[in-house]
């Protein structure tokens, strides 16, 4: 475990965490919400720094990110604990497993020990390491993934720092949580983010997510002004987000922000605690792609099916097939060095 930078020291040794919406402020030996950030006497420690629970290489598509480095192997790793509760999460077993952690430890009245637990999950991989690997087998950019990366910020920061060094590109994957401070402190090396806009109603937010609507809002349009390539993910959970108003309302946000942004439009398995809604049938997801294109997105995605008319590139001025996917796999057709080479349009993204 390391000493937190995002975090403000308060009265009677109590610390506020400034990594999240959340804003835990945490008494001694108690984690914040995550479950990955302990006060222990009066300093707030990141539990999980250097400590990855999930590791993998993955084509960069599968973040999902296609406006970057399209074709491109990316090194991912996550941790556990995560900031949001959603009952639908895909990844629970890792995202979740400290949320019980601590309510056992509670209950036995052993709540200090959640730093030395916590750190049992994950196997070291220190930042120097991560870049070693990428160097020796050429990959080009470093994902912070699988669960929240703002929660482990600081290991994020000093990896993504390395990796910056040596010229490669780091992601994130993320629920749009930051603080403003946390994004900014990460904004000059990091390249690209995918941040996932749930739903448009606060209140799916607050019951489905144990989080809020607004600031994921903020962190679309801040990542944005900051520079940061973004894109956008929507899981389409049958009624619970998939109404024509609703999605509407998402894409007409995403416009509002930037028309180029490309929206992934993904399908929901029924998982964890939400076991009793359907899988996403493919129509919703055609749908939702219509209704993204007649907004006025000039990229929209479906996700998590195979698909290759609704999830490739195309260009928005003369329709050519830019790049063609299906699946994972990818060929860029007429496409080269970030244009269009039938008639010359500038497809925005990160391509070099
Ligand atoms: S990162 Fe964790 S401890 Fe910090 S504010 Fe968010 S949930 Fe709370």
């Amino acid at each position: 475990m390391k000493e937190a930078v995002l975090y403000r020291k308060l009265e009677d040794k109590k610390v506020k965490c400034t990594a999240c919406m959340q804003g835990c402020t945490i008494q001694p030996d108690y984690t914040g919400i995550c479950g990955v950030r302990q006060n222990v006497d009066g300093k707030l420690y990141l539990l999980v720094y250097g400590k990855a629970s999930a590791v993998n290489i993955d084509p960069i598509e599968k973040k999902p990110l296609f406006h970057f480095l399209p074709g491109s192997q990316i090194f991912s790793i996550g941790t556990v604990g995560c900031n949001f509760g959603c009952d639908f999460c895909q990844n629970w077993d890792l995202s979740q497993c400290t949320k019980d952690l601590k309510e056992k430890l509670l209950k036995e009245n052993k709540i200090k020990d959640m730093g030395v637990k916590v750190c049992d999950y994950g196997y070291e991989l220190l930042p120097e390491r991560i870049i070693e690997i990428c160097r020796q087998k050429g990959i080009p950019s470093v994902a912070y993934t699988y669960n929240e990366p703002t929660i482990f910020l600081e290991y994020a920061y000093d990896t993504a720092k390395l990796a910056n060094k040596e010229g490669m590109k780091n992601v994130f994957v993320s629920n749009g949580f930051e603080t403003e401070e946390a994004l900014k402190k990460i904004k000059p090396y990091l390249d690209g983010i995918n941040i996932d806009l749930k739903s448009f109603s606060d209140e799916f937010y607050r019951k489905t997510c144990k989080a809020r609507l607004q600031p994921v809002l903020d962190t679309i349009k801040l990542a944005h002004k900051l520079g940061i390539w973004v894109e956008v993910t929507t899981l389409v959970i049958p009624t619970m987000n998939d109404s024509d108003e609703e999605l509407k309302s998402i894409a007409k946000f995403i416009k509002s922000v930037d028309p180029n942004i490309p929206w992934h439009v993904t399908a929901f398995h029924p998982d964890y605690k939400m076991t009793d809604k359907q899988s996403t049938k493919h129509s919703s997801l055609e749908k939702a792609h219509r209704i993204g294109m007649e907004t006025g997105l000039n990229y929209v995605y479906v996700g998590n099916v195979i698909d290759d008319v609704h999830s490739s590139t195309y260009c928005p001025n003369c329709k050519a097939l830019l790049v063609k996917r299906s699946g994972h796999y990818i060929s860029i057709e007429s496409f080269k060095d970030g244009k269009c080479t039938k008639c010359g349009e500038k497809i925005p993204g990160v391509w070099k």
